[in-house]
């Protein structure tokens, strides 16, 4: 289907860009690599009266360094996430999970701000975001302000984000040295998360010394599963402790049930998943 008419303006820098979101009003929507929202648009499933390209906008794009943070500005592509020098040093999950996402097209569209933005429950790249503590970066025509990813994701395609707010960047503390791992499960490749698992652990003497977990499709947003973490602290990084603490993974979700999967059946991934995912990303 073709798209209802919109108005387009591609500002080339973010203080046109929210300043052209804020004169448009509530009926403008912002596009980055297009990869979602085009196929909503296809579908007339929206209609916005004005869309504000972001594609030119030079100042959104790259990873850099600042102090113990990467800052990943909002339009870099999935493919120069899975290629950069900088994450795969100091946030490998970040780029062992943007492997797992769709096809190679789609990555050298699709975008890290767009898909954190579009919090899809089943989207790749907002458990890992939560598990690594990041913070988002969003500008509207008030100024700026950080939002920490533990409140960004507030619904099934829902974020923090107010009417005439960007997300500009995201600050990821570094977890240099750590080993890190995600564990995808779906049901054809190069499709979304049926449920997903984002893990980062640091060994130190063969024990577990820090451990970040978060799960994606396990309720309306990613959820943290923070007595899987609780549990794997101070204990070997063996098989069977990362067996035992998994077995805490289902707690505090609240998995869907669809075409795809019961709730239960989720639950049951959600357990296997993680023990795979820690297991695998401390080589046990
Ligand atoms: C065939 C196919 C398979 C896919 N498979 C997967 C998969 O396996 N895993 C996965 O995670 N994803 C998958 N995706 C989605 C893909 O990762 C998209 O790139 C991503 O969801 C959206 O990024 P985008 O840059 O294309 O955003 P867009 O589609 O341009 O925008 C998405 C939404 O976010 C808003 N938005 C975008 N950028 C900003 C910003 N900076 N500030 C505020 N709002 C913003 C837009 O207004 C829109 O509402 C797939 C897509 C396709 C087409």
């Amino acid at each position: 289907m073709i798209p209802a008419a919109f108005d387009y303006v591609a500002p080339t820098t973010v203080d046109e860009a929210v300043r052209a979101l804020s004169e448009a009003g509530e009926d403008a929507k912002v596009i980055a690599g297009g990869q979602s929202l085009l196929p909503v648009l296809r579908m007339r499933l929206a209609a916005p009266s004005k869309l504000i390209d972001l594609g030119k906008i030079a100042e959104l794009r790259g990873v850099r360094e600042d102090g113990d943070l990467l800052v990943i500005g909002a339009m870099t592509t999935h493919y120069d996430v899975q290629h950069d020098a900088l994450i795969a040093e100091h946030a490998p999950l970040l780029a062992l999970t943007t492997n797992t996402v769709a096809d190679p097209q789609v990555r050298h569209r699709g975008t890290f701000g767009g898909s954190l933005a579009h919090a899809d429950p089943a989207g790749d790249l907002p458990a890992p975001v939560l598990a690594l503590d990041a913070e988002m970066v969003v500008r509207g025509m008030d100024g700026t302000r950080t939002v920490p990813a533990a409140e960004f994701f507030t619904d099934f395609f829902t974020t923090a984000l107010r009417p005439g707010e960007l997300l500009v960047e995201v600050r990821v503390p570094k977890t240099t040295g750590w080993s890190a791992h995600y564990e995808k499960f779906n049901r054809v490749a190069q499709a979304w998360s049926i449920v997903a698992v984002a893990a980062a652990v640091r060994v130190d003497g063969g024990t577990i010394a820090q451990a970040r977990v978060a799960l994606t499709n396990m309720g309306a947003t990613p959820v943290r599963a923070t007595s899987v973490e609780q549990a794997l602290v101070g204990r070997p990084a063996t098989a069977a402790s990362i067996r035992d603490a998994a077995a805490h993974a289902a707690e505090g979700t609240a998995p869907p049930s669809n075409a795809d999967a019961d709730a239960d059946y989720r639950r049951h991934l959600a357990r296997v998943l993680t023990s795979r995912a820690v297991s695998a990303a401390v080589g046990a």
